[in-house]
């Protein structure tokens, strides 16, 4: 599965140009090309695909106080990084990647931020579908006794891309890194 590995390398790598190009790029051309470069990894054909970092360019002119906040923030910005991927098969997709990645905040701990659906097409691996850890619950699924209403229980929530249904049979599954939170490294070291 050294495709996907390789894939989610460049991705990580596209997404942060692309984070810090919104602060950082010294023109909106540049930045619109950094956008677009992130893009590439998309299947756009299954339906648009948020990602936190669909802001506007901000001009380096700029001196309002949003944009300051902006560059602060900026500067705890690193690449995110790849817990996990777990092979699934998948009835519509076939061989599917659900690649578990971190926010790209320098946090103090590492926690599950997004899983990102990686699948074959004419033009090569992209991402299928985004699901976001569901705010609510903060990804446990649970709220005290009950499950959480918010996600039905799974601690995820669909952030665009393909309808995914039920996943499939776990074919395989690759750790890279385990994460400090405790909820998403129960997950981590589930199977
Ligand atoms: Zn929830």
């Amino acid at each position: 599965m050294e495709t996907i590995t390789t894939f989610m390398r460049a991705f990580i790598a596209a997404d942060h140009a692309a984070r810090r190009a919104v602060y950082c790029a010294p023109s909106e051309e540049e930045f619109d090309e950094k956008v677009r470069a992130l893009d590439a990894f998309l299947d756009e054909g299954q339906g648009a695909m948020e990602f936190p970092y669909a802001w506007d360019f901000v001009d380096p002119s700029d001196q309002s106080d949003g944009a300051a906040t902006g560059r602060r923030m900026l500067a705890a910005t690193r690449p995110r990084t790849l817990f996990l991927i777990r092979h699934y098969d998948h009835r519509e997709f076939g061989a599917l990647a659900r690649c578990y990645v971190d926010s790209g905040m320098a946090w103090p701990g590492t926690r599950y931020m997004e899983s990102l659906f990686v699948a074959a097409t004419t033009e090569g691996p992209r991402i299928v579908a985004v699901w976001r850890v569901c705010v609510t619950c903060r990804g446990s699924g649970r709220l005290g006794d009950d499950a959480c209403s918010t996600c039905g229980g799974t601690g995820w929530e669909p952030a665009g891309g393909a309808t995914l249904g039920e996943l499939g049979r776990i074919t395989e599954v690759e750790r890279f890194e385990a994460p400090t939170d405790p909820t998403s490294r129960a997950d981590y070291e589930k199977d």
